[in-house]
């Protein structure tokens, strides 16, 4: 059996512990397994789905600093950034096994009979969100916990009732077996079907490839990059049976200034964005890759409080050869090419630290050349210079879907611009007022996704409570012997959670 192993990211060296590459002829046993896991998994009462999630929250927990340390020997990530993950992780889990026992995410109807209407006698008609089936789950390099073998996607998809195999990310597999040997000891000790999670590791797209073309296979969650998810979505696309894809993908999310906002406070906001930009060295998808304002003095007070502060702030380590990689050849094209005009750039002698970037281009250049909204995977930000106003709409309309747009903009300039807030609503899962996009606040009202290309499929995120509807499909039942209705469409109303009855919320039994 061949195996790889994890690199640390500061240095490019080899971490002790080989893993093993699972070959593509496991393949059809690895979907039996999930398919056979996930039918065993419909007979188990949505509590202990529950029961089995938070004890996968406690098993992560109880690997303490084995996993902090694997996760920053190979992400290069910092100590208190890696904590903080592993409690989101944490928090989504118990979300999710909140969820699963409490019910309500099945959103239960139920349309009573009528034998005497006419001309015909009405049917007991109920319905509720079920199961797809087996997910796939593919997680991104820069959140190896968040969004990796128990992030998001893996914990809303088993919460729905699916089996779940990941495919590691080959960026961090020793962290990726660590959480994924605790999500099986938690199935275990909460008496799940055997491979409800399985998880795989594999070198090289032939085994994601295989997964995603897979006849069980009836969903995919993937973050990452915009190539890898469209790569994936396209292959799914190819499939004699159509199966949702979930892919959460990179974005430029713009930023506008509008005059009054930025002529009082100029210098601030150049330092707040240079904060920004620099953050996580710049490897977050919420990354403000794109600046959009009015050509004017105040523009260039911004710019140059911009580069006084990058030029205080130490680059920090990338996550792995690939990123920085990718990072420093797109910062060289950005020279070479000519399109735009780099106004800083710090280029370090080790390729592994990202030296941040910020290139300027006039509204017109921006306009004529479409490929400037391609995310650029680091510390770096484009400033487009408009004319006027009007130049600033064509550029707002002219924007592909982003995951975030945020407005700087003070209180008495906001009817004049309500056209460019429009213009920035359609193309944008999130808007963000006098503030910076970085950092996702996890809350019910939250969303994080926005049209193509930030995501396949802009309904729902793998962030928030309404992941887990990713993962589900609708079922009616018709004239259901009461002995085969799910609990929550029974006439008890034993959990008492809300349900539609013939059209209206409540939570009473049925007479
Ligand atoms: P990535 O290179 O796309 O990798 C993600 C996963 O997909 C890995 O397991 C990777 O495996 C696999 N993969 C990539 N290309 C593939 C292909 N053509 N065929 C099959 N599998 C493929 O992403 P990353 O570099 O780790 O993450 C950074 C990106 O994620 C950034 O663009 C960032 O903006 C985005 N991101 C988005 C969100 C969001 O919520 N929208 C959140 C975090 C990150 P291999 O490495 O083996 O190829």
């Amino acid at each position: 059996m061949e195996t790889y192993y994890g690199i640390e990211a500061a240095t490019g060296s080899k971490i002790a512990g080989d893993f093993e590459l699972t070959e593509t002829d496991q393949l059809d046993v690895i979907m039996e397994q999930a398919h056979a896991a996930y039918l065993a998994y419909q007979s188990i009462d949505a509590n202990k789905k529950g029961d089995f999630l938070i004890a996968a929250a406690e098993e992560i927990e109880a690997l303490g600093e084995q996993l902090i340390s694997r996760a920053m020997a190979e992400s290069g990530l910092p100590e208190g950034r890696i904590i903080g993950e592993r409690g989101r992780t944490m928090n989504q889990l118990r979300l999710f096994g909140a969820i699963a026992k409490k019910g309500e995410w099945v959103e239960a109807s139920i349309d009573t009979a009528d034998p005497n209407r006419e001309p015909f006698a009405k049917p007991d008609i109920r319905k509720q969100l079920e199961p797809l089936g087996p997910v796939i789950v593919f997680g991104a390099s820069n959140f190896p916990l968040a969004y990796s073998a128990a992030g998001g996607d893996t914990a809303s998809a088993l919460a729905a009732g699916c089996a779940v195999v990941v495919k590691a990310h080959p960026a961090h597999p020793g962290t990726s077996q660590l959480v994924a040997d605790a999500v099986c000891r938690a199935a275990e000790r909460t008496g799940m079907p055997k491979n409800i999670y399985q998880h795989a590791h594999g070198a090289g797209f032939e085994l994601a490839h295989g997964l995603v073309k897979h006849p069980l296979t009836k969903a995919v969650g993937f973050t990452g990059s915009f190539n890898g998810g469209k790569a994936l979505y396209d292959i799914a696309n190819e499939r004699d049976e159509p199966i949702p894809v979930f892919a959460e993908m990179g974005s430029v999310n713009p930023v506008l200034f509008f005059p009054s906002a930025l002529k009082n406070q100029a210098a601030v906001w150049g330092k707040t964005y240079a904060g920004s930009i620099t953050l996580g060295s710049g490897q977050f998808c919420t990354n403000p890759g794109l600046i959009i304002a009015i050509e004017s003095e105040d523009l260039d007070v911004f710019k140059e409080s911009m580069r006084d502060t990058l030029g205080t702030i130490a680059s920090q380590q990338m996550l792995h050869d690939g990123i920085s990689k990718a990072f420093n050849q797109g910062k060289s094209k950005l020279e070479s090419d000519g399109i735009v005009e780099i106004i800083y750039a710090k280029n370090e002698d080790n390729s592994r630290l990202g030296g941040p970037c910020i290139a300027t281009a006039s509204g017109a250049t921006f306009l004529q050349n479409p490929q400037l909204q391609k995310e650029l995977f680091g510390p770096y930000s484009l400033i487009v210079a408009c004319k006027d106003e009007a130049e600033m709409l064509a550029i707002i309309q002219s924007l592909e879907g982003q995951l975030t747009g945020t407005m700087i903009i003070d209180e008495s300039e906001l009817s004049n611009f309500s056209a460019h807030f429009i213009a920035l609503k359609s193309v944008v899962g999130r808007i963000i007022f006098n503030g910076v996009p970085t950092g996702v606040e996890v809350a019910t009202a939250m969303n994080h996704g926005g049209p193509f290309p930030a995501t396949t499929d802009s309904r729902y995120s793998a962030v928030g409570a309404d992941a887990i509807k990713r993962f589900a499909r609708p079922v009616s039942y018709q004239n259901c012997p009461s002995a085969l209705l799910p609990n929550a469409l029974q006439n008890q109303n034993a959990q008492g959670i809300f349900r539609k009855v013939n059209g209206s919320f409540t939570n009473d039994s049925i007479q």
